[in-house]
Order: C-alpha cells, then structure tokens, then sequence
C-alpha cells in the first residue's frame, strides 16, 4: 500500500515512499523551490528597523551589563 501525499509547492499527488529522495515532494526540483521560499522569508522581519546604531540600541546595553 501506497500512502498519497501532496506536493507542498505544486500540489501534485505524490506517493509517499521511504525511498523517495524527496518526499514530500514530487522532486527535487519543487524541493528547493519551497526551501528557497522559506530561506527567503527569514530574510523580512516585518516592524523590525533594519540598521539600527549598536550604541543606541537598548536591549544591547542591557545584555551587556
Ligand atoms: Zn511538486
């Protein structure tokens, strides 16, 4: 028996095998496309300032003492 799983990134039917290199995805391809979109992602902090002055920044200071 055969488990069916879906493609995160294209949404294919994909059976789920322990020997699949790639599961759960459909190929390597649709694997690096989906951890590509969360390395990407990491990148945009949403509200956070993007160059802060170290000398001006609190929770520095803070941890320092
Ligand atoms: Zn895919």
């Amino acid at each position: 028996m055969v488990r069916i799983v879906k493609c995160p990134t294209c949404r294919r039917d994909v059976p789920w095998r322990d020997d699949s290199l790639y599961k759960p995805f459909c190929s390597e391809r649709c694997k690096q496309i989906d951890l590509g979109a969360w390395a990407a992602e990491r990148f945009v902090i949403p509200g956070e300032p993007a160059h802060l002055p170290e000398e001006s920044d609190p929770w520095k200071s803070r941890d320092e003492r």
